[in-house]
């Protein structure tokens, strides 16, 4: 349930019966040579997409801009604040409770570890200002169901992962081929040139990739998603919950 395309008419309908919400949350930013800069967006509203179609959800229109550090001298790479980005998610969240949302799952398909604190307490200043049961899931926490077939451990970034879910949902914007690379950042000391540390904007190895290998992590994520969407149904006592008008 796409909120962007419902009607009006429609969801009054559906929030008689579906409480729970996804919003996905991505960044403008550099994704290696070879995939496009809003790949981060198009991975987790795919994503919910194919978990409401196990676990019925409203799929909110996403938020296409994150905190972006490490790649932020990269070319493409455009960003927003941790100021902005909590009180985005924040007035995001209370209007979904405001229209009958119950639990919400903040989805990102951008790791950083900044970007998630942002998430996180956004996510805990709902749960004081509303009484929406709130969760923050990265998809790189939801590959358990891949591991048995995924071969780079390290991978996080324009690598195995990302380069297989664009082969297989939008080869036709996978232009060209990247090497394995990882940055080398010093431990504990913040680096003026990130450029200098991180050239190729590869983290893991996107010649592991493939269409099919894409397949497979979309269903383990969707499956893993389900899942939390559940339990937050579950504690939010979310089914068939008439919304507060
Ligand atoms: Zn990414």
């Amino acid at each position: 349930m796409l909120l962007q395309h419902m009607t009006m008419s429609e969801f009054a309908a559906r929030r008689r019966e579906v409480t729970t919400a996804v919003l996905p949350v991505g960044a403008c930013e550099e994704h290696g040579p070879h995939l496009p800069l809003g790949l981060d967006a198009m991975h987790a509203l795919a994503l919910a997409q194919e978990t409401a179609r196990i676990k019925p959800c409203f799929v909110a229109p996403p938020v296409w801009y994150g905190l972006c550090r490490s790649s932020a001298q990269h070319p493409g790479t455009v960003g927003i604040s941790g100021d902005v980005l909590r009180a985005l998610i924040h007035d995001i969240g209370r209007d979904l409770w405001r229209q009958g949302v119950r639990g919400l799952c903040l989805l990102t398909g951008h790791a950083g570890g900044t970007h998630q604190a942002c998430l996180v307490e956004a996510g805990e200043n709902l749960l004081h200002s509303t009484g929406l049961e709130v969760a923050c899931v990265c998809v790189l926490d939801l590959l358990a169901g891949a591991r048995d077939f995924l071969e780079c451990a390290g991978d996080s970034h324009a690598g195995e992962v990302e380069t297989s879910l664009a082969l297989y949902l939008w080869p036709e914007l996978v232009k060209g081929t990247a090497a394995e690379a990882y940055p080398t950042f010093p431990r504990f000391v913040l680096v003026r040139d990130k450029l200098a540390h991180w050239p190729s904007g590869v983290w893991g190895d996107p010649t592991k990739a493939s269409a099919d290998k894409g397949r497979r992590i979309l269903e383990a994520e969707a499956s893993a998603l389900a899942q939390v969407l559940s339990g937050l149904e579950a504690r939010a006592g979310a089914a068939g919950t008439p919304p507060t008008p």
